[in-house]
This record gives C-alpha cells, structure tokens and sequence, in this order.
C-alpha cells in the first residue's frame, strides 16, 4: 500500500543528495515522496550542524510536525518522524529524551538501515537510534538509484574528512574520508543521464581529497574521475564541491585547462585571509599559499572565476586580521562568497577557546565583508554583459514565459524563452548584469561546447 514521506533537508548538496538516497532505500517500502508534512506517513528531518541556528530550527519545525502527529493520531492515524543528517548524529538519544514524540534518530552514514529502522520503529513503537559509522560502506548497501534529479544533479563521490579545522564539526558527524571506486561512481553517472541529467556536480565534504580505487585497485585522483565521466555522451557539465586548498593537485589544476565539459567556476573556501587565524583555525596552509593556488588555477584556465566561504570573528582575530581578509578578497576577486559570524559548535575545539570575539565586532565585520563581496559579485555579473555563453535552463521564473537556468560560471541567468528550451543547453547573450544574478536572450543556436584554452 502506497505511504507518503515527507523529507526537509536542511544545509549542505550532500544532504540534498542523501535525501534523495534516503527516498530511494524507502521506496520498496511503498514510500512515495510528498511536497508537504501534512498527511506524511513518515516524516525525515535531514538535518545541518554547522551553525547555531541550524539545530534551534530542527527543534523548532520538530514542534510543528508534533502537532501533525497528534492531530493524525486523534483521528486513529500514525507518523512516524525520524531525526537523520548531521545534528541527528551530534546530538544521537538526547534528541528522543528532548523530543520524546520522535521515533528513530540516524546518522549519515546510516541511512541505508531506514527500512529495517522503520520496521522496528513500527514493532516497538519509537526509540530506534542508529548512529554507527559501518564498516561497510552505505553506498554499498544503497539501492540502484530510482528516482531521477532532472537535467542538473549531485553526485557524492567522497564523504568525510580528515582535516580537523578547529570549528568544524563535519569529521565528528561524518567521520573519516571515505572515497567511493571509480565503478561505482561511473555506474551511477551513467545511470543518471539515462534518466535525462546533462550536468553533475561531484561532491564531498572535501571532495579533491578524493583517492578511490579504480578497478585494477590503482589509487586514483579526482581528476582521473573528471576525465572518466567527461567521456560519457550526454553529460555535458561537470563541476566538483567542496574543495580544500591543500588537496588542489597540480592534475586536478591541469585539468581545468584541458577539459571542456569541466565548468570554468570553482568554489574553494579560505575562510580568513590572515595568516594568524588560519594557523588558529588549523587550515594547515597561509594566505600566500592559497593566492597561488589561485593564480596557478587561473594560469590554467584563462577564464576561470571563483567563490568562497569566510567566517568573521573567529576568536583570537585582531582588527589587523580582519584587514587581511579584505586584502585577500579584494586581491582574488570574486564572482560569488558565502560569509557568516563564527559560531562555536559544541565538541570542536575552537568553542572553548578563551579570545571568543564580541558579538558586536563580529556584526561590524560581516557588514564589511558583505558589501565588499556584493559590489565584486555586481561587478562580475557586469563584466559577462555582450557575452555568449550557454545556460541550463531548468526552472521557470516568475513572470510568464520567463526560464531561469545555471551559465557556467553558477550565475543565475532568466530569459524569455520558449517551451523547447526547457531542459536545454541554450547559447544565451548576457544583455544585463546584477548583484545577484544576470539577464540574457536566447540566440536561438543550438550551444556547441567551447574549446578550452
Ligand atoms: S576541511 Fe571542511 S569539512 Fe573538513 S574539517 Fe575543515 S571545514 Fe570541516
């Protein structure tokens, strides 16, 4: 008998991506995916750990979703809600003891076990917690991929990480970098444009740190990963996130200059341009050396464009600090950045350090720093205008016959466009440029792939 699930991913493309996985191992279960909560048999929360903020809102829609079950059980109906993704495995039994009304708790890594969790979540009426990190790899254990995520897709090829930045939790809530073989991956892909993807964006909490094996058990590299599926025909976009500077081999620079299906975008976070703080945030490597990582990748790949993270007020930053990662993003320029205040999380090290910043500090900082990103993200916007360049169109926008799509460098680009270029490569001519995104007009030829420099 059909059931409906309800999933709610909160944070990272790796949730976006497990919760399509999740779906999959459900889907023998007679679990049929739903838009809403309300009427939900079962009710996943994939849940994000990196801020504050992003555990207060699991508790908070928790206490909504209550009120559905209770109003389901009123009528003689039963949901079940389930606690899975990084603050499921943070935070494990204390969830249940906070949120009694919450039947099973998982982890990333164990998701593949949803089947016989929910049966035992059915028998024994709740309390199922599954947080084990399995000598198995889940991936080996996941079903073959059943439901499609359209012409642009997440493909986790990595998971895990091993660098122990002093105010992450990601090698806590998902362990150890695991790296998927080389089959496996090529397998998937393929199956994926099958089912009518074009563009795939390989994933990993630190995704360049890939070294997989292929099938005659040779290590090998993210970039041997790019080249294999570059050969696969319909698959005409491949990006990679995210990215530690440390791991950007001089291959994986190498290809950004010699293969045209890998977009000429890269997201690779810093985080501070300060020497200082990047020593205090145990990033293992100076503002130096990222800025020639930059200008190697940029030696590569003529047109290549950036964006990055950077958290501000990172305890122990002096004003001098600061100074410093302005200097470093006025001296990158930017297309895009992602920027936020530190937020201590429980159990890293940098929680307990004894310089945490004032509040007030870090709200003036971030205020800085955002306007310095905005104008350069408005002045790259502005320098693509009279450019051709393809976009995946894949949405509509909100006003009639208005598509919205990807150009390559992840700008949001909307046009006027027509049925037929739904879903479509579309050579476009960029006519405007905004902070946030660019407009452009459709010129009608089919796009054919630009030859890389
Ligand atoms: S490299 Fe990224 S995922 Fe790994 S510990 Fe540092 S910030 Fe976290």
């Amino acid at each position: 008998m059909s059931k409906k699930l309800y999933i709610k991913t909160y944070g990272c493309q790796m949730n976006v991506y497990d919760s399509v996985r999740m779906a999959d191992c459900l889907a023998p279960l007679g679990y049929q995916s739903s838009d809403t909560p309300e009427d939900a048999d079962l009710v996943i929360l994939n849940t994000c750990h990196i801020r504050e903020k992003a555990e207060d809102k699991v508790y908070s829609d928790l206490g909504r979703i209550r009120a559905e079950k209770q109003r389901k059980a009123a009528n003689g109906e039963k949901m079940l809600i389930a606690v899975g993704g990084c603050v499921g495995q943070a935070e494990g039994a204390e969830i249940i003891k906070r949120a009694p009304y919450v039947d099973m708790v998982l982890g990333p890594q164990s998701y593949h076990q949803l089947p016989e969790m929910v049966t035992r979540a059915i028998r024994d009426g709740g309390g199922v917690v599954e947080l084990d990190f399995p000598t198995v790899q889940k991936f080996d254990l996941l079903p073959e991929a059943s439901s499609s995520q359209g012409v642009s897709a997440f493909l986790s090829v990595q998971e895990g990480c091993d660098k122990f930045c002093s105010f992450c939790v990601v090698p806590y809530t998902r362990g150890a970098e695991y790296s998927r073989p080389m089959a496996a991956i090529e397998k998937e892909a393929r199956q994926m444009v099958a089912q009518g993807t074009m563009e795939i964006t390989l994933l990993g909490q630190n995704v360049n740190a890939y070294h997989g094996e292929d099938e005659q058990a040779n290590v090998s590299s993210l970039s041997d990963v790019i080249a294999r599926l570059a050969k696969i025909d319909g698959l005409e976009r491949i990006r990679y996130t995210t990215s530690h500077p440390r791991d950007m081999s001089d291959d994986l620079i190498a290809i950004h200059g010699s293969e045209p299906k890998l977009m000429p975008f890269l997201h690779l976070p810093v985080q501070s341009g300060s020497d200082n703080v990047l020593k205090r945030m145990n990033r293992k490597h100076n503002a130096e050396f990222y800025l020639d990582i930059i200008a190697r990748l940029r030696k590569s790949r003529t047109d290549i464009a950036f964006s990055s993270d950077f958290i501000v007020g990172f305890p122990g930053e002096s004003d001098k600090d600061f100074e410093d990662t302005m200097k470093l993003v006025e001296q990158v320029q930017y297309a895009q950045a992602y920027s936020f205040k530190y937020s201590p999380r429980p159990g890293t090290p940098a929680a307990t350090d004894d310089q945490q910043v004032p509040e007030e500090v870090k709200d003036e900082r971030l205020q800085r720093l955002q306007a310095l990103i905005r104008h350069q993200q408005t002045v790259f916007n502005k320098s693509t205008v009279g450019k051709m360049m393809t976009a995946l169109l894949d949405r509509d926008g909100k006003h009639e016959g208005q598509l919205l799509g990807k150009t390559p460098y992840m700008q949001s680009v909307h046009v006027q466009g027509n049925e037929g270029s739904r879903g479509q490569l579309t050579e476009v001519r960029i006519t405007e440029g905004f902070m946030n995104s660019v407009s452009g007009e459709i010129t009608g030829t089919q796009p054919h792939l630009r030859k890389a420099n």
